[in-house]
């Protein structure tokens, strides 16, 4: 059997422009979750709203017993200020559909579209809109929610767009496909003085710097080289003028790795660090850390499930090969917590030659839209066949 998907592309980029235009922060997608839910209405589904705030989940119930599956996508913006050109760019200042979340949106709607016109065999599919991925947990807020409760679920799948990748190739790999992180805050208190005269006072900014060398080596000298670790610092504030050593110095990143106990092991080594060098130089040093984000890993089965709907997406219709065993990334992903919770996969879909993911010249690829609702369309009907 051919595969027929009936969505509307013109309709779904339209309003992947207008999602674009109009992007909504983390616990703030009112107006997209809106939309959502008045899509899904139009398509005949009664989505459940308010969901973690924000949330909005559709279910299609072929009144056939089978397996039940979920399929995610996330609709939030990031704190960015865009600096592209097309004439659907952010018209919310300082806020931008960033990471494409818009895109995954509409691919999401569309799926739901084309499964209500031909539905999988039997079982159930819930499609659901979640807020907040963007450092909000979103998906662990839904999770408190209730969802798996409302929402009864074997398998759960995600797909992200990935710059970089070629333009509609699928890919998917078993195992960790996305890090787990720690933020960490660093306040180093010494004791302010003039620069003339350091030895009177106790500079928590030469502490910091050595800080920031010194956590480098958690990776090169304390991981072995073979797995993927990363520490990131990404804010380091300080003084006031140019002749004051500063009283404080605030520091803040990331810890980021594919293994849980690696990145214990990191996140240990750095509070080790911090109470070392505070020792070292008379300094107090506190370290909070926060944002526990886990590894995102594909479960063998549901990864062969995702491979199975790529595989036969390229028999039909062509396209790039997908990459069955693609490279994992140190980026972390809320929906971790769903997989902590329930067998499933996260997949991506190439968004070609783009900017980078977060970049503020950023920007979804609309000729993606068919592929990834056909990857929707074809896996949930897979999967009632499978399963
Ligand atoms: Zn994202
Ligand atoms: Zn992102």
């Amino acid at each position: 059997m051919t595969l027929s998907v009936q969505s509307d592309i013109p309709f779904l980029t339209e309003l992947r422009h207008d999602l674009h235009a109009h992007p909504e922060l983390r616990f703030e997608e009112n107006r997209t979750a809106a939309l959502v839910a008045s899509r899904l209405r139009t398509l005949g589904y009664a989505p459940h709203t308010g969901i973690a705030g924000t949330g909005v989940v559709a279910t299609l119930d072929t009144g056939l017993s089978g397996p039940a599956i979920m399929l995610r996508a996330d609709m939030d913006a990031l704190p960015v200020r865009e600096t592209g050109t097309a004439s659907w760019i952010s018209r919310n200042e300082g806020v931008m559909h960033a990471c494409g979340h818009d895109g995954h949106t509409v691919m999401l709607l569309g799926a739901a579209e084309s499964l209500a016109a031909q539905p999988p065999e039997r079982g159930i599919v819930h499609f659901v809109f979640q807020p907040a991925e963007e450092g909000g947990a979103g998906a662990k807020v839904m999770i408190e929610d209730g969802l798996f409760e409302r929402f009864p679920t074997q398998f759960c799948f995600g797909l992200h767009n990935w710059p970089g990748l070629e333009a509609g190739r699928l890919g998917v790999r078993t195992g960790p496909i996305m890090a787990g992180g720690w933020r960490f805050r660093i306040v180093i208190t010494g004791k302010g003085s003039h620069a003339a005269q350091p030895h009177l006072g106790t500079d928590p900014l030469t502490i910091g710097a050595a800080l920031v060398q010194e956590a480098q080596l958690l990776v090169a000298r304390r991981t072995d080289p073979m797995v993927a670790a990363v520490v990131s610092f990404c804010i380091f504030e300080a003084g006031t003028t140019d002749n004051i050593l500063p009283q404080t110095a605030t520091l803040a990143g990331t810890l980021r790795a594919l293994d849980p106990q690696v990145l214990n092991d990191l996140k240990a080594g750095l509070a080790r660090l911090c109470s070392g060098l505070a020792e070292a130089h008379g300094a107090a040093i506190s370290v909070d850390f926060h944002q526990p984000y886990p590894v995102t890993v594909n479960a063998p089965d549901a990864t062969d499930l995702a491979r199975a709907a790529m595989l036969r997406l390229m028999e039909e219709e062509g396209g790039p090969v997908p990459e069955l065993d693609i490279v994992p990334s140190l980026a972390s992903e809320d929906f971790g917590f769903m997989l902590e919770r329930k067998v499933g996969a996260y997949a991506m879909i190439g968004n070609g030659d783009s900017a980078r993911l977060h970049a503020p010249d950023y920007d979804f690829d609309d000729a993606i839209i068919p592929r990834g609702v056909r990857y929707w369309h074809t896996l949930a009907r897979n999967c009632a066949t499978a399963l």
